[in-house]
């Protein structure tokens, strides 16, 4: 018999998801497995909604952000009887392999499922906040960033004709990544993330010198994770005298064209995953570090906080700290 395997999107969904399902199925194809999908993340675990995968199901999606399955949040499967049920679902099937595309809240569960039922499973780091410990880079996160530089392109170009401050705000829970290389990477004034706290005042000498010598706009970029965009703005009409507005960029940076960066890498975290299940690899997560694949246990995972790159933070305090300000 053929060996089954099965792959489900739990937690937000990101740009990349559906690069990856036609990768799961033609390689499960190619290495001889039955792959199978399912839909909903843990919600259709536990509801059976497990359906064989064919290569029709996958023509096309490749374009698309989202995720043709579905992804969930499921509060009944931190429950161990709807474990068993899902557990007894793939079973049923005679599913012993699972690929799960989340994030660390989702391989725990899964960390679970495995202790207590024996299903293996390999997770891939997929979440466009980036905040996932022992990973450098988690799938989806690319094609957010050319969403945010895009809006961030358009948007300086108002301002510029305009003469106002634009505060705009990205996403990233707890996690200024997002902010910091959109910031860098769009040439802003201000850069305000919760891993560098800083007085918005001692700003106030430093733009008002460069408003003196012809500057007529202010790009800042905001983490959401500071809640402070209304109070930023309401600081630049104040203080400098600029009209200003806030944009909050909000679910526009989950979806998207899948960046050429995210399919690639969709492909090759969904490689490794299939060939560490078929090689004996139980639960697992694959991470990507300094260019190079590795697993990682789930505790190595998800029981540290991320923390955000020191190379990238050095950058920021260069370009952004108030006492690095040109004036
Ligand atoms: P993410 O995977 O993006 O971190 P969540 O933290 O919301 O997202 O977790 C996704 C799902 O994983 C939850 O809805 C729940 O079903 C499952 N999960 C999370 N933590 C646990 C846990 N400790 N035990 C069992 N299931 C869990």
């Amino acid at each position: 018999m053929k060996p089954k395997i099965a792959i489900l999107c739990s937690g937000g969904d990101v740009s990349g998801m559906n690069p990856a399902l036609k990768r799961f199925v033609e390689y499960a194809y190619a290495k001889g497995m039955e792959p199978y999908f399912i839909h909903r993340g843990f919600e259709g675990l536990i509801d059976n909604k497990i359906i064989p995968a064919s290569y029709t199901d996958v023509a096309g999606i490749i374009t698309r952000g989202g995720t043709k399955i579905g992804s969930a949040r499921s509060i009944r499967f931190k429950d161990p009887a709807y474990r068993t049920i899902a557990a007894n679902n793939l079973k049923r099937l005679r599913i012993t392999m699972l690929i799960v595309l989340g994030g660390d809240g989702s391989f725990r569960g899964m960390e679970r499922f495995y202790a207590e039922h024996g299903i293996s499973f390999c997770g891939i780091p997929s979440t466009i906040d980036n905040d996932i410990n022992g990973t450098d880079y988690c799938l989806g996160v690319d094609t957010a960033l050319n969403v945010i530089k895009n809006s961030i392109d358009d948007i300086r170009d108002t301002a510029s004709s305009f003469r106002r401050a634009f505060i705009i705000e990205t996403m990233g829970r707890n996690c200024g990544y997002l902010a910091l290389v959109s910031a860098i990477t769009s040439g802003a004034e201000l850069c305000l993330i919760p891993e560098v706290p800083v007085n918005i005042d001692d700003y106030k000498g430093c733009f008002q010198s460069q408003i003196a010598k012809g500057r007529d706009y202010f790009i800042t970029i905001v983490s959401e994770a500071l809640q402070n965009s209304e109070e930023i703005a309401q600081w630049f009409e104040k203080e400098l005298g600029f009209e200003s507005r806030v944009n909050v960029l909000g679910h526009t940076q989950r979806g998207g064209n899948p960046s050429v960066y995210d399919r690639l890498m969709a492909y090759k975290f969904v490689t490794y995953a299939i060939d560490a299940l078929l090689a004996g690899k139980t639960h697992s997560v694959i991470c990507y570090n300094k260019s190079h694949f590795n697993f990682k246990t789930i505790d190595e995972v998800a029981l540290h906080p991320y923390h955000l790159d020191e190379e990238l933070l050095i950058l920021g305090r260069e370009q952004f700290l108030p006492s690095h300000c040109q004036m």
